[in-house]
């Protein structure tokens, strides 16, 4: 089968030829339909130093997709031959404390598809049958195709209550925009994204917020004063990774305001802790989607209405691979799909 891998410990990725691979007992052989490309898929193009710690050569990438299930292990229920599916990328181990209470999301083994194993850029991908998520009918497997960075989006926006809130979100990466998104739906008041990038902000206006201001133009404080937001926002969502970006929601959050951390920073990073502690803030760090709450959330949340498809900028043939990576590094995009 054809699929798309790292071959070489440098810059880049190679669409090569290797076999279809092998359906355990409680595994599914999914065909794919379609992938999407993530920043951990350009970390590894880039071949930084995370991936060059982390990602074994050759190994086949990708985590975002959707498919249609053609063969099945013996053990597996609730599934059959034709079903459109995406998948959880992340393997739990189903042993450890957090799996046996239902907090997969937490397993202290996980393992990630097209990080640690093989990949869905490929036209064949086995996950175990516990990872996959059966699409509704009326979901487009374009969405479909995007269910894992939408699911951080998710996971990290319902993780406190927004309805009537004052929302922050710094980064109007994919997941920032899809997360501002979701929290106009399920009825904040106010949803103000910052980020550096022109191109992502008209991006993020075009999918409802509030405003959406660019960090080195203009200062939280001026869009406070604009919304006749006297206090601060009760609720800060960081996807940038960018320390100034988190010490800038520090110093606009009202007393008691809550925060969740999706946006992964490159080092250490120093932030005024008295802010933290005098505020009573809350935060809490997020990894993945809940298994599978998060994944019933997503769909429910396009089913009552949610338009997501604006994040959806660019579409390629899987033979256009290279353009589709370059197009997602170039930062004038929202999600990049490939067509297999
Ligand atoms: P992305 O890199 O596309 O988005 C980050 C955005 O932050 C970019 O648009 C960038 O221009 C913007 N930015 C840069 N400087 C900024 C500043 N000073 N203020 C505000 N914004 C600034 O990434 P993404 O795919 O949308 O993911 C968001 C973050 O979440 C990334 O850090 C990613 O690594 C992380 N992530 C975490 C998990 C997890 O499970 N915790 C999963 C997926 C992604
Ligand atoms: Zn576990």
């Amino acid at each position: 089968m054809k699929a798309l891998a790292k071959l070489h410990k440098e810059k880049g990725i190679w669409l090569t030829e290797c076999d279809i691979p092998e359906v355990g007992h409680n595994d599914l052989l999914i065909k794919i339909h379609k992938t999407a490309i993530c920043g951990t898929d350009m970390h590894i193009y880039n071949w930084d130093e995370w991936s060059q710690k982390t990602i074994p050569v050759p190994m086949v990438i990708g985590h975002e997709y959707v498919g249609e299930v053609v063969d099945l292990g013996q053990e597996v229920r609730g599934f059959t031959i034709g079903d459109r599916v995406s998948g959880e990328g992340h393997i739990t181990c189903g042993y450890c404390r957090n799996c046996r209470a239902g907090r997969r999301h937490l397993c202290r083994n996980t393992t990630g598809v097209g990080v640690n194993r093989q990949g869905a850029f490929a036209e064949y991908l086995v996950i175990p049958a516990f990872n996959a998520f059966k699409i509704p009918h009326n979901i487009s497997s374009d969405l479909a195709a995007i269910f894992d960075p939408f699911g951080n989006a998710v996971h990290t926006a319902l993780s406190f209550d927004l309805v009537g809130e004052d929302v922050l979100i710094t980064g109007a990466g994919p997941i920032g925009i899809m997360a501002a998104a979701v929290a106009k739906h399920v009825g904040a008041r106010n949803v103000v994204i910052t980020d550096v990038n022109e191109f992502r902000l008209t991006l993020a206006r075009k999918m409802g917020v509030t405003r959406a201001i660019n960090a080195n133009q203009t200062s939280l404080k001026e869009v406070m004063n604009d919304l006749g937001m006297t206090e601060g926002f009760d609720v800060g969502l960081e996807m940038s990774g960018v320390p100034s970006a988190l010490r800038d929601m520090l110093a606009h959050m009202n007393n008691g305001g809550k925060i969740a951390m999706l946006g992964i920073p490159a080092g250490d990073v120093a932030i005024d802790w008295t802010k933290v502690i005098f505020k009573g803030l809350t935060i809490k760090g997020i990894y993945g989607r809940e298994m599978f709450e998060t994944w019933y959330k997503m769909a429910s949340l396009v089913q009552s209405g949610l338009d997501l498809n604006p994040i959806i900028t660019h579409q390629f043939s899987i033979d256009e691979f290279q353009q589709g990576f370059e197009t997602m590094g170039s930062g004038q995009s929202g999600k990049v799909i490939l067509n297999w």
